[in-house]
């Protein structure tokens, strides 16, 4: 155990897209270290970029949050109602030195480029309060840039471990633009401090933003909280996961009717592991096991087949009332017209093959009414002669005289008249399914002819025979 006691941390999002897997994962993280510590975990809004921000991605990170279950503590922090803190920041540090007005022209830097890499020359590093005025009082524009100072800054990332950086690496970067606007590395620091944020949980694309923060907390004389930069989550041509990998937003995978315990439960994996073999767990057990020490530095691999995987796992604690409940939220005509107990029968069915409450939907029309179209591809392939015709006509007809309708029955008349005729019971199989679902694939087949019932399905078959074989 470790003697982490009420840390806080922030969840610190730019509205300028809706919340991807990435910051969902997050977010995640830092809501499960909070919660697993007594700690607290704040939403910050990060809208300083007035191009970029919408309000409309503001409240789809927020409902995205909510629907995940990550609730924030206390009210969200606005980045753009702090720009007076923020200027008042900068002036200290001009005021103590640690900042210097930079007049220099974007043409004249731009010479000053060596090759590909560049380092500021230091021009205006050291010009004197005269020389300085005059700029100013020719209305020169200016941006100011910290005065980074000789020697190295190390931290010990709670993930990465010991990281030095040696100060020429550094420039002396810019912390508030031309047009008086702080950039990202000040406004951070001074949310952070001022929101006495103990442990900053991100994504490791910010590791190389870290010393250049360290350094505006010194300059500050601020307390430097902790360091955790989180794996970078790739696709599966482990290249940086984006929208090219089909990846979609955690809204699209609300629209779908995923299950928000399931997204959860594959994020956290993203990542992080309990030290055993267990994989699927609820919100509140992620927050009793979660510990950093188990988040690993090397990069997770966003797998598609493992979230469907984790989500039909959900699915199956889920329960089928539950599972009709939200079905009947994302489209409250599915099943109606039929009573409970046989939507229940489908959806026990169809609950391991469905990772979304979607899936229910689209994997369930055959159930409602009779195929309109049927699979091309098994059409040709299972029902290819006459002879598969005369082969289902001996099945349907001992099925017409079935009196008790139910799954072994109909198992066993299928696989003695198969038998008899010599043939595998594929053979019947194959074109029955077709015959009674339109497609290839679904559940049992004589669990499916069970809950459709016996004049269902010999009326299918009946159509499926004036039908099949297709004319070539
Ligand atoms: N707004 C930054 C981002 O979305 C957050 C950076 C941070 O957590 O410090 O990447």
């Amino acid at each position: 155990m470790s003697d982490v006691k009420n840390p806080k941390v922030r969840f610190a999002p730019s509205p300028t897209g809706q919340l991807h897997l990435g910051s969902a994962r997050t977010a995640l993280f830092n809501y499960l270290y909070a919660k697993h510590h007594d700690g607290t975990f704040y939403l910050r809004i990060e809208d300083t970029d007035k191009a970029r921000s919408k309000q409309e991605y503001v409240e789809q990170i927020c409902s995205s949050l909510e629907w995940l279950g990550i609730k924030w503590d206390g009210e969200p922090l606005f980045q753009s109602t702090r720009l007076n803190e923020y200027h008042d920041v900068v002036l200290t540090l001009l005021e103590n030195n640690s900042a210097y007005r930079c007049f220099c022209s974007k043409d004249a830097l731009e010479t000053a480029r060596v090759g590909g890499s560049y380092q500021y020359p230091g021009t205006c590093r050291n010009l004197s309060e005269e020389d300085i005025k005059l700029h100013m009082n020719s209305g020169e524009g200016f941006v100011v840039r910290l005065r980074v100072p000789e020697g190295e800054t190390h931290f010990d990332d709670m993930i990465y471990g010991a990281v030095h950086v040696k100060h020429e690496e550094i420039d002396d970067f810019i912390i508030a633009r031309s047009d008086g606007q702080p950039t990202y590395n000040l406004v951070v620091v001074v949310d952070d401090h001022e929101m006495e944020i103990t442990h900053i949980i991100r994504g490791e694309d910010h590791i190389s933003n870290t010393p250049k923060q360290i350094l505006i907390y010194t300059a500050m004389g601020y307390a430097v909280p902790k360091f955790a930069h989180l794996p970078m989550i790739l696709g599966q041509d482990k290249k940086r996961l984006s929208k090219r990998h089909g990846a979609p937003g955690v809204q699209e995978f609300k629209n779908e009717g995923y299950l928000p315990d399931a997204l959860l439960n594959y994020l956290a994996l993203l990542g992080w592991n309990p030290g055993s073999d267990e994989e699927i767990f609820t919100l509140d057990e992620l927050i009793a096991l979660f510990e950093m020490s188990h988040v690993h530095k090397k990069s997770a691999v966003y797998d598609e087949q493992k979230l469907s995987w984790i989500s039909g796992q959900h699915m199956v604690r889920l329960g089928t009332a539950k599972i009709l409940e939200g079905i009947h939220a994302i489209n409250a005509d599915w099943g109606q017209g039929f009573e409970t107990n046989y939507l229940y029968a489908i959806l026990e069915q169809l609950k391991q093959r469905s990772k979304s409450l979607r899936d229910f939907i689209d994997q369930s029309s055959y159930f409602f009414t009779d195929p309109q179209s049927y699979d091309e591809k098994s059409s040709r392939k299972n029902w290819k002669n006459v002879a598969t015709s005369q082969i289902i006509n001996v099945y349907k007809k001992r099925l017409e005289s079935i009196e008790q309708w139910d799954a072994n029955v109909i198992e066993s008349t299928l696989r003695m008249t198969a038998e008899e005729n010599d043939i595998s019971a594929g053979k019947l199989i194959h074109p029955t399914r077709l015959a009674l679902s339109g497609v290839s694939n679904g559940p049992s087949l004589f669990i499916l002819m069970a809950i459709l019932g016996k004049d269902v399905c010999i009326r299918r078959l009946n159509k499926a025979l004036e039908i099949f074989p297709l004319q070539s």
